[in-house]
């Protein structure tokens, strides 16, 4: 694409508005909460928070892999805060959130990989807020079954992990993450008794139909529930470029073909972000 090239209309977003939005914008500002929702300038505030569902990111800002389209910071990370799982609870409860996303930044650094910060934060949420739902977007601990296990001895309504892309694209997108070791962290959490399992793909790197498709059929093959399918977008210059913008038509299509393969819900469409309309996916 051409730089530059004005985004197609499905993808002009209108501000977020609403009481409820400009009610927690407010506490957001004040009380200098952290969530994935502002600090990606997410187009989906307005109803995600009118609903009571936002996403708070653990384990510090800065990760330790490099994922070709995600806008985290790579480095050496901080050390880890052992008030974090309070502090995040504590902004639950102030944003009196019904259902929370927890997603973390890889931490390859520590010998647990952030697992038991992972299983703390989800304690104390629920200690906190005995009744707001959670759902875990969680790194693959490198496919290490200890460390999910720690996820789902905890109980999280839902446990996702995102495959992200076609197979092919893997290596460049995700750089450091492997699809089948991913596929296999999908798998893993069912055997391990995981309720609820969900995974996302980002589209418009360059992968063709028939890789969308297989795609789908390989997280219905290790027994995902839910999956959402969105338009990837270029958070800076130094990010991986947009091939493709997808039409609403052709999300459309993979909505209906994922459908037709049994998952519980399907969410595709350009706006899709994991966790959007993420309280929907307990059931
Ligand atoms: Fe927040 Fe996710 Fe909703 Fe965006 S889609 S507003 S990041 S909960
Ligand atoms: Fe971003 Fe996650 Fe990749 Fe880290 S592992 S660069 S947080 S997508």
């Amino acid at each position: 694409l051409p730089e530059r090239q004005p985004k197609p209309k499905w993808l002009r977003v209108k501000l977020p508005t609403g009481k409820k939005y400009t009610e927690l914008r407010g506490l957001v500002d004040k009380y200098k909460l952290n969530t994935i929702c502002t600090s990606g300038s997410c187009p989906n505030m307005g109803e995600c928070w009118g609903e009571g569902t936002a996403t708070f990111m653990i384990l510090g800002n800065i990760c330790t892999r490099s994922c070709g389209f995600c806008g985290v910071k790579t480095g050496r990370p901080e050390t880890v805060d052992w008030d974090e799982p309070e502090k995040v609870a504590r902004s639950i409860k102030l944003m009196k959130i019904k259902h929370a996303v927890l997603t973390s930044v890889d931490r390859d650094d520590l010998k647990d990989m952030g697992s038991i910060m992972w299983a703390e934060t989800v304690k104390a949420v629920r200690r906190m807020n005995p009744e707001t739902t959670m759902e875990t977007l969680i790194p693959d601990f490198q496919g290490i079954e200890q460390h999910i296990d720690r996820i789902v001895d905890v109980a999280p309504e839902v446990v996702s992990h995102n495959i992200e892309t076609v197979r092919r694209l893997t290596r460049e997108v995700r750089i450091q993450a492997q699809y089948d070791r991913s596929m296999g962290v999908l798998k893993y959490l069912k055997q391990a008794g995981q309720r609820r399992t969900k995974s996302g793909i980002m589209l418009g790197l360059g992968e063709t139909r028939e890789e969308v498709i297989e795609t789908l059929h390989d997280l219905k093959a290790n027994d995902v529930d839910v999956v959402t399918i969105g338009q990837y977008l270029q958070p800076s210059k130094k990010h991986l470029p947009v091939k493709q913008f997808i039409n609403p038509d052709q999300f459309k299509e993979y909505e209906e073909i994922g459908l037709s393969l049994g998952f519980r819900h399907v969410e595709s469409s350009a706006l899709v972000r994991s966790s959007y309309r993420a309280q929907k996916h307990i059931n």
